[in-house]
């Protein structure tokens, strides 16, 4: 039984579904992200990734034969409570409360938690965004972009989440502040956090994460470890070409 348990995914995506008014953005899209496991999941502009976040998140209508996370069916379950089931997701362009301060968006990252754990929790990620810290009292919306993009994913790490949905988390950002928002993300990835990671960059995505899906027009055509990815010159003509 517990063996059965271990193997479980954190998610299990089987053949979704996401239509806007007849356009089919994500057409029957199956993929699995093991326990403890980065994923990417590359594409280029407008070839369904935020889409297919926000179908599995419950933030657009969408269609599945079944989205499972740990083993626990979760289509159709509202947003909120997949963050209280311990999903948590850093959507693109960030999303924050721009009007309050770093200290007061993590407050509410981390509103479900008691005393005890509240303080635990915000020592972590202060840790893991030290630059935070010494920002605790800025009003959010005079941060630059990549201490918007810690905060986006402080914010969410504060709910302790167990698998962790992101969009894009290097658009827009300088490289060495992809740098430093990726050196996060390796970390997590050490402590075994399970990802599923979305991204037009697909040399960051696919040296962070072992294993990778490509998306193109709504539906995957490529499943591959990425370092074979990596290897294959079709994929470096298409998504490498710069690197
Ligand atoms: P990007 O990297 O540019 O964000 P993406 O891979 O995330 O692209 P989506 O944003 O999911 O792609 O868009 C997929 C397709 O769905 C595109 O053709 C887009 O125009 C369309 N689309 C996205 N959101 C909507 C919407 N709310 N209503 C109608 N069509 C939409």
């Amino acid at each position: 039984m517990t063996d059965i348990a271990l193997e479980r995914p954190a998610l299990l995506v089987d053949r979704l579904e996401v239509v806007y008014a007849g356009t089919r953005a994500v057409r029957g899209v199956s993929l699995t992200v093991g326990k403890g496991e980065a994923v990417a999941v590359i594409g280029s502009n407008g070839a369904g990734k935020t889409s297919m976040l926000k179908g599995i998140m419950g933030l657009v209508e969408a269609k599945a034969a079944a989205i499972t996370f740990t083993g626990q069916s979760i289509a159709g379950t509202p947003t909120h409570l997949l963050s209280r089931m311990g999903i948590g997701y850093v959507p693109e362009g960030r999303e924050l409360f721009r009007g309050l301060s770093v200290a007061e968006e993590l407050e509410i990252g981390g509103r479900l938690l008691g005393k005890g754990d509240y303080a635990a929790r915000l020592d972590n990620v202060l840790k893991l965004f030290p630059r935070l810290a010494e920002r605790r009292r800025q009003i959010t919306r005079t941060l630059s972009g990549g201490e918007q993009q810690m905060l986006a994913i402080g914010r969410t790490l504060m709910a302790g989440p167990r698998l962790l949905l992101l969009d894009e988390p290097s658009l827009g950002l300088a490289p060495v502040i992809q740098d430093a928002v990726y050196g996060t993300l390796e970390t997590l990835r050490g402590q075994g956090l399970s990802m599923l990671l979305v991204e037009q960059n697909a040399y960051r995505a696919l040296r962070l994460c072992a294993r990778a899906y490509v998306l193109e027009l709504g539906a995957v055509t490529r499943e591959a470890l990425s370092a074979d990815m990596m290897d294959d010159p079709a994929i470096q003509a298409a998504y490498l070409g710069r690197h």
